[in-house]
């Protein structure tokens, strides 16, 4: 699974969204981040058809939205979700978010996709640790990635460590913290230090904390910007200063506590 995906969410007008993702494709990103919510699943597979990359090379990423879940319903989301895309598999499916009642049903309809081999990866996303105990206990195969929001302000320590023992790889929604982190101060010195941008030493934090990351842009300089984190890296030092930047502040809603309006 790569390191680098394309967030999409509200990239509603449907000739810029396509732009964007082809931009990516092109500039290198290999995974795109999508869910029924969003409403431009039609549009990821669009973009994917017409770049110059092949679907195979391409992780693709959707989600089972909360008034879908259950069963059956999750069956039937998943198939709506594929003939949007236009694609035959899916590289990874999640529960969107943990729907008290029924997330642990939606999530062994994923297992069921997953060993149909319509899906190549089993997930979810949102999920406390407690959730994910919940899902021990009922599934066969443990869900192998966790969606959250993660960034400098939300470092999310705990979870994280939960899910390295239990083998979850850690995807960060909102890496950037919706760009209102790239205004701290800490962060825009270890930036001058590094020679790079605050997004650039944002994602490469995560990247050395073996976060994979689904930066959201549709400005093309930006797309390009966010892909390049690979080429320097930050000191044991720098890494430090940047933990300590948490302050526990979620700028989406908690697992615990949500609101299916969105
Ligand atoms: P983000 O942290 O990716 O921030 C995106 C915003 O940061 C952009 O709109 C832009 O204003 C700014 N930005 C991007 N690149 C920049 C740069 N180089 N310099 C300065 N500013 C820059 O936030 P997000 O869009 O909320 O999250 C990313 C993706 O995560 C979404 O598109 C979606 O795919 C996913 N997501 C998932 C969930 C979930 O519940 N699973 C929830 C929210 C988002």
């Amino acid at each position: 699974m790569p390191y680098l995906g394309l967030g999409v969410y509200k990239m509603t007008e449907r000739e810029e969204a396509i732009q964007a993702m082809v931009k990516a494709i092109e500039t290198g990103y290999r995974a795109i981040d999508t869910a029924a919510l969003y409403h431009n699943e039609e549009e990821v597979g669009e973009a994917i058809r017409s770049s110059n990359v092949s679907r195979e090379e391409i992780f693709v990423t959707t989600k089972v939205w909360n008034s879908d879940q259950g069963y059956d319903e999750t069956l039937r989301a998943f198939e709506t979700s594929l003939k949007k895309l236009g694609l035959e598999y899916l590289d990874l499916y999640l529960t969107h978010w943990p729907v008290e009642e029924k997330f642990v049903d939606t999530y062994r309809a994923i297992e069921r996709l997953y060993e149909e081999k319509l899906i190549r990866v089993p997930g979810v996303s949102n999920h406390h640790a407690h959730h994910l105990e919940k899902l021990f206990a009922k599934a066969n195969v443990k869900p192998m990635v966790n969606q959250v929001e993660l960034h400098p302000y939300l470092s999310q320590e705990e979870l994280r460590a939960f899910c390295a023992e239990n083998e979850i790889a850690v995807t960060a929604w909102s890496p950037l913290g919706r760009g209102v982190v790239l205004e701290n101060e800490s962060i825009k010195a270890i930036a001058k230090e590094a020679g790079k941008t605050a997004a650039q030493v944002v994602l490469r934090w995560h990247y050395q904390h073996d976060i994979l990351t689904i930066p959201k842009s549709v400005t093309p300089s930006r797309i390009e910007e966010n892909s390049q984190i690979f080429d320097f890296e930050l000191s044991a030092e720098q890494m430090t200063r940047l933990d300590q930047v948490n302050k526990n502040q979620r700028f989406g809603q908690n697992p615990d506590n949500f609101s299916f309006d969105f």
